[in-house]
């Protein structure tokens, strides 16, 4: 079955300078190279969906400047649906980069297009409603994102939220999610602990765990731990959007049936993700999961 997957969510173009160092505020100091970079942690989901295999519809905004076509086509080249991607006047989102060669550095994200992504239409509710699972982050407004949530519940979608930036989140969004996926980080803010403190929230938390893999929990009481495949990590940047991606569509084929097999998967996926230089770039197709998924796991009962 192919995984119908639906993400409302942000897309931004990355501007990325690297130097030998960051300036100081009041400072200007000399870059090197210079590169843009089609990410947004919803556009980034959205490929990494559709890379896994997902029939994958995007609903976002982009402005009317000349990054819009740009963001538009690296969705379009990765196989996502953009019938929900509309332009809005005014600049794309960005983000502004400035790395250093510790892969230290400094960003700041302008939302743009993504703010005014406040209303969902007839169609976007009509994809949201036929499809198995919607994805959702935090990078577009709130209400959005939750009526997006309350249209997926009301049609029986599986609505996997992302809480990333990490943010505390209202009860009326809380109330809609399916599935919780978070980091360490996001998980201390979202809940102020771990997976105990998760299900509070939430009837079912994923929980990522870097190296180590990512760990699961729901209100039935089901545990479950899955190690990240041993790699050689050259760049997690992006990591956490293809374990979400992969496990959405893991989640949808599955029907949310066998929620190891599912976590096994996004760990490979996450794990691939940090093999390769790059973020978007870096977003593994599925026969490289399945490759990484079957050296790692075989064998595991
Ligand atoms: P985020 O990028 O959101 O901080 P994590 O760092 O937890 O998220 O990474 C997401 C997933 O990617 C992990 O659960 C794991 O499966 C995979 N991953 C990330 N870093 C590594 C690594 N160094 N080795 C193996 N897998 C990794």
């Amino acid at each position: 079955m192919t995984a119908r997957v639906v993400v409302v969510g942000s897309t931004n173009l990355d501007l990325v300078v690297t130097t030998a160092q960051l300036p100081r505020p009041g400072e200007t100091v000399l870059g090197e190279r210079f590169r843009t970079v089609p990410g947004g942690k919803g556009a980034n989901q959205a490929v990494a969906a559709a890379r896994a295999g997902a029939a994958c519809e995007f609903v976002g905004a982009v402005g009317s400047d000349e990054f819009a076509g740009l963001l538009r086509e690296s969705l379009i080249a990765a196989g996502v649906g953009v019938r929900g991607l509309r332009t809005v006047p005014g600049p794309s989102g960005v983000a502004l980069i400035a790395v250093d060669r510790d892969a230290e550095n400094f960003i700041v994200v302008a939302p743009g297009a993504n703010a005014a992504l406040t209303e969902l239409d007839a169609d976007d509710r009509a994809a949201i409603a036929a499809a198995d699972v919607l994805l959702l982050q935090l990078e577009v407004p709130l209400s959005t994102v939750v009526a997006a949530a309350g249209c997926a519940r009301a049609a029986g979608t599986t609505v996997v939220l992302n809480a990333a930036p990490a943010a505390t989140l209202p009860d009326e969004l809380l109330d809609l999610v399916d599935v919780l996926v978070v980091n360490e980080h996001e998980a201390e803010v979202v809940a102020g602990g771990a997976l105990d403190a998760l299900l509070k929230l939430v009837p079912r938390a994923v929980l990522t765990l870097g190296a180590r893999g990512a760990a699961y929990a729901d209100r039935d009481g089901l545990r479950l731990s899955v190690p990240a495949p041993r790699i050689d990590a050259v760049d997690t940047t992006a990591a956490g959007d293809a374990f979400t991606g992969a496990l959405a569509v893991g989640w949808a084929e599955r029907g949310g049936a066998d929620i190891e097999a599912s976590l096994r998967w996004a760990c490979a996926a996450g794990a691939a993700c940090a093999q390769r230089p790059g973020a978007s770039s870096a977003l593994p197709d599925r026969a490289t999961i399945d490759a990484l998924h079957d050296a790692t796991y075989r064998g595991t009962p």
